[in-house]
């Protein structure tokens, strides 16, 4: 493959792509324009968290040629916010950008079946799983992988895409309602802890990793992530090599987030790989010297990284649209800017919807004791899950 003319680093004023308008993309519009670049996004909705912010948005499908020429005649180079966005489209874009994650990085992660094999290959413990293309691969499956959750290979998130299954019968049809779509059949395993890592490689190899972040989900989305995680150290080192050494494998340059199950007695298992930064991650931008969107911007930017050391100590709420249904539809403003030590962060969406990420509010303190006690009482507050 001919390698795009760019010259790195970049320069002030040079514009950035982004794939995706969500609030992953609003908040690295934010972190590109401190360090003075311009961003181009590109998504099909009219009114999105990032196209409201961006210097210039483009209105139009992700496989649309006219809009991605466009977006590679003004950008240098081009990153994405989510997993799904086409690889074909990150393929286009590659012939005259810079495209990192590439397009080979992202298609390997955005498919259980391949991301699974990956990390395996890759010499890290995944949970038990066979891959489902057909009913008959479920009736060859090991029985022991019962009670299991089924997920869609593709284009799950949030836990949409899954379903518990504690027998063949059930597994059946769920595979039926999913439309025979290709799946993975999990063992469900039991659960210590959830943790993640997320890590920042540079064009020249350096990468970097951030604390480990501690997560609780509820009903299958992230509720609150607490850092640093209350692990052992050896679980900590464990979890940040085996992040480095798949971002290395990947040959990858941006973010990259790993979510880890830890079991009983420390055993780590790798759930799945986010090619982007990842929720658990959102409180560095209040807590850390480097946020990880910044730490997108300068990677895609060939830029040195930032430092990530984390100064304070943190727990974040995720504000999904209940706490607004909860207030008649307001935000609840009053009560998250009444703590002090609470950094709000809200994402522009202007309706409310159950389970829809809203915003989110990091607290910070000297002391991790006193950020999760201040985050239990606006989380009571706010009626937010945790
Ligand atoms: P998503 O892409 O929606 O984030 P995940 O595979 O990360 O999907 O699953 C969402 C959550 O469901 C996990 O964070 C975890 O809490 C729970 N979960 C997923 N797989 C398992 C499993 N094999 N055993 C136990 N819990 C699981
Ligand atoms: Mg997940």
């Amino acid at each position: 493959m001919t390698m795009p003319r760019v010259n790195l680093p970049l320069t002030p004023g040079d514009w950035l792509g982004m794939l995706g308008g969500g609030q992953l993309g609003r908040m690295f519009c934010m972190a590109a324009q401190s360090l003075g670049f311009r961003v181009c996004v590109l998504d099909p909705a009219e009114d999105s968290p990032a196209g409201s912010v961006a210097d210039r948005h483009l209105r139009a499908d992700y496989l649309d040629e006219a809009a991605l020429a466009e977006l590679a005649g003004l950008c240098s180079a081009v990153s994405t916010e989510f997993e799904n966005v086409p690889a074909r489209a990150l393929e286009f874009l590659a012939r005259s950008c810079v495209v990192s994650p590439s397009a080979a990085a992202v298609a390997t992660v955005q498919d259980r079946i391949r991301e699974k094999a990956f990390i395996r290959d890759a010499g890290i413990p995944v949970a038990p799983y066979a891959p489902i293309v057909q009913v008959s691969d479920l009736d060859a499956a090991d029985p022991g992988l019962f009670p299991g959750i089924l997920k869609v290979a593709r284009l799950g998130y949030d836990g949409k895409g899954q379903a518990g299954v504690a027998s063949l019968d059930e597994a059946r049809e769920a595979f039926r309602d999913f439309g025979e779509v290709p799946c993975v059949l999990e063992k469900r395993l039991s659960l210590e802890l959830e943790v993640s890592v997320v890590v920042a490689r540079g064009v020249d190899g350096q990468t970097l990793a951030y604390p480990v972040s501690e997560n609780v989900h509820v009903a299958g989305i992230l509720a609150t992530s607490t850092v640093p995680a209350r692990v052992s150290q050896d679980v900590a080192a464990r979890a940040t090599a085996a992040t480095i050494g798949l971002a290395r494998a990947l040959d990858y340059v941006g973010v990259l987030c790993t979510e880890f199950f830890v079991l009983e007695g420390g055993q780590l298992v790798a759930n799945e790989i986010a090619p982007r930064p990842h929720n658990s991650g959102h409180y560095t931008i209040d807590a850390c010297v480097t946020s990880q969107f910044e730490q997108q911007v300068r990677a895609m930017a060939g830029l040195p990284l930032g430092a990530t050391r984390q100064h304070q100590q943190a727990v974040m709420l995720n504000l999904l649209g209940d706490c607004w249904i909860a207030a008649d539809g307001q935000p609840p403003w009053a009560e998250l800017l009444a703590h002090p030590e609470a950094k709000l962060h809200l994402y522009g969406k202007r309706e409310a919807r159950a389970g829809r990420k809203m915003g989110h509010v990091t607290v910070v303190a000297a002391s991790l004791t006193h950020a999760v006690h201040v985050a239990g009482l606006i989380a009571q507050r706010v009626g937010a899950a945790r």
